[in-house]
């Protein structure tokens, strides 16, 4: 995986930060960042379409994909299971495009151990007041799911420390302008810049 010219983001954060309505709302500006479907056994949630958010798969498929050696990285994540296909992402990647994950820390940190170049983003909430009445204004998960969902949210901040780059998602503008700051940071830098403007390496007479 490590010599794949495409830049591999990837976003964690405790359910209900907004996470998914940064990457959403990311994608109406940027459609060079392809979000990767990842395969969960959780049940679809009300507007949830197969394929679309996720891949929903039965405990035994998922097992299947699991000895087929079929995923990246796979974790149980609030007594479910979730995990990333390799083959949604390495072509993407080979073909120089960006991909995005959206993910849980387990998951993360087994994406740096494989590709080591991946950037790490963990988003926050501004407290855990603001956590709470997320999850429950969402109006998608029952009380004892939200309970789970906010007790799992402590292991999961505490791992903060192992990302690249923090975003704290108080005002939703400020926090997709420094999600989109990240990203286009990371194709400045030399290496996508040659891979980009080939043309004007090549008009200044510039060898790698
Ligand atoms: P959400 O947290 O409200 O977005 O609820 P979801 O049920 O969509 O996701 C639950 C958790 O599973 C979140 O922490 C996701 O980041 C995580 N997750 C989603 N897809 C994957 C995946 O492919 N691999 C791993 N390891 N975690 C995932
Ligand atoms: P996640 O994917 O991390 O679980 P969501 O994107 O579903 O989180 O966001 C959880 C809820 O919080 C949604 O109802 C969303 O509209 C809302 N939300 C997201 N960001 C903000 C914000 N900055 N201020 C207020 N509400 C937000
Ligand atoms: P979802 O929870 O389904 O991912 O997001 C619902 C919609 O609300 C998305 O279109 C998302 O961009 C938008 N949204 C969520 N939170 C905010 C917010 O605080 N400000 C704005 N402007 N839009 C938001």
């Amino acid at each position: 995986m490590q010599q794949l010219p495409g830049n591999l983001f990837v976003v964690a954060a405790p359910s209900g930060a907004g996470k998914s309505s940064l990457v959403k709302a990311l994608r109406s500006f940027d459609a060079r960042v392809y979000p990767s479907v990842s395969h969960t056994t959780r049940s679809p949630r009300g507007q949830e379409k197969h394929g679309r958010e996720y891949f929903f798969a039965s405990d035994a498929e998922f097992d299947a994909m699991v000895a087929a050696d079929a995923f990246i990285e796979w974790a149980n994540v609030h007594s479910k299971r979730y995990g990333t296909s390799k083959k949604g992402i390495q072509d993407r990647l080979a073909n120089g495009d960006d991909v995005l994950l959206e993910i849980d820390y387990q998951g993360a940190l087994q994406v740096r151990t494989a590709f080591p170049q991946a950037v790490l983003i963990f988003i926050l909430p501004p407290s855990w007041e603001e956590l709470r009445s997320r999850l429950e204004n969402r109006g998608e998960d029952a009380p004892e799911v939200i309970e789970l969902r906010l007790k799992n949210a402590a292991t999961e901040m505490a791992q903060v420390k192992e990302f690249d780059f923090v975003i704290i998602n108080e005002l939703f503008e400020t926090a997709l302008f420094d999600l989109k700051a990240i990203i286009h940071a990371q194709r400045l830098k030399y290496v996508s810049q040659r891979r980009l403007r080939p043309d004007v390496f090549t008009s200044l007479n510039l060898t790698l």
